[in-house]
């Protein structure tokens, strides 16, 4: 049987979606609902004051037909991360596990074959019918998982090519490793600049000249033998896919480094040779093709070491390698 892979990413969801309430102080427990539509008070506090945020993970189909997520404890992890700082109620692992569990059984029929995947969206709203709340945080909340089939987010092979921007930054800085909506909504005017002026594919965020993280990725720039990404703050998003590939970039032997650096060095260093890549759940493992410096366009020269990374992390995930590291569910 062949799945159809939708042309749009994340424009086709499963039928169901679990909810699970937060009412009365406490989780309730989980009810299947339509995905077409979702009945919320218009003056909730999530569509007035930002009580949002969401998480992205798959499940793969693997060569023998089993099916398994990537990592989903760590999502869930980040997402009782992102509640604690936007003041959400903040979600239990078990059940919510059991709700991306049972989830991706009732969408297994529709999970495309490799190299696409199943696309999984949990996402936490304060429900509050207050609008007097203005600063103050909502005392009931839904968290719900759309379930998407996606191919990929950047066609493999495809050029991506990175405005280097130094002046705006993507995000407050105290709110970069949450992920909710209001991150993205700050980030869309350099991103659309980007891609209206330069043909750009995403824009590097890089304030003051210190290389941070795309509109939608982390990166790694690949110098040699070593990698090289900024080592965890709050101004950007602790990306799975980041530590995972550190993680197995180590056992092959290479260096990692986790410390600031410039676009100086940065630029110094493609032009010398250095690979760089995008990561995360949508972008997989995207080697970067150029880079636009200060409207100078600067070829990557090579693309070799991070799609063998990608291939490494894509292989665990696809069954083509031992999971030795416990990350499939
Ligand atoms: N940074 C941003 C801004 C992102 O949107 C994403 C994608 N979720 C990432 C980094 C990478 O995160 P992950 O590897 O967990 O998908």
């Amino acid at each position: 049987m062949s799945r159809p892979v939708p042309a749009v990413f994340g424009s086709v969801f499963h039928a169901e979606m679990p909810v699970i309430a937060f009412q009365n102080g406490a989780w309730q427990p989980v009810e299947w609902q339509s995905s077409q539509d979702l009945t919320l008070a218009p003056g909730a506090h999530a569509l007035h004051y930002g009580s949002e945020c969401f998480e992205g993970l798959k499940a793969f189909r693997q060569a023998d037909g089993k099916i398994v997520m990537f990592r989903p404890t760590a999502n869930i992890a980040r997402m009782q991360q992102s509640a604690d700082i936007l003041h959400l109620p903040k979600p239990e692992a078990e059940a919510f596990l059991d709700a991306l569990i049972e989830l991706v059984k009732r969408a297994a029929d529709e999970i495309p074959d490799a190299p696409a995947a199943l696309y999984l969206r949990p996402t936490l709203i304060g429900t509050d019918p207050i609008i007097g709340k203005a600063g103050a945080p909502s005392d009931t909340a839904l968290l719900y998982i759309l379930a998407s089939p996606v191919g990929d987010y950047f066609k493999v092979g495809s050029p991506v090519k990175i405005l280097v921007e130094t002046e705006n930054i993507r995000c407050a800085p105290h709110m970069g490793r949450v992920k909710c909506g209001g991150n993205y909504a700050s980030a869309m005017p350099w991103v659309l600049k980007a891609k209206a002026e330069y043909g750009a594919s995403q824009v590097l965020f890089c304030p003051n000249g210190d290389v941070q993280e795309t509109g939608a990725s982390n990166f790694i720039l690949i110098n040699g033998n070593e990698l090289i990404t900024k080592p965890l703050t709050d101004e950007f998003l602790h990306g799975v896919t980041r530590d995972s590939v550190l993680t197995v970039a180590k056992d092959l032997g290479y260096k990692v480094t986790e410390r600031n650096f410039t676009v100086s060095e940065l630029k110094a260093a493609i032009e010398n040779g250095a690979e760089a890549v995008l990561t995360g759940t949508a972008a997989v493992i995207s080697p970067v093709t150029s880079f636009i410096f200060e409207g100078q366009e600067v070829e990557v020269k090579s693309q070799e070491r991070g799609n063998a990374l990608r291939k490494a992390i894509t292989d665990i995930q696809f069954g083509l390698a031992e999971d030795k590291y416990g990350w499939l569910v």
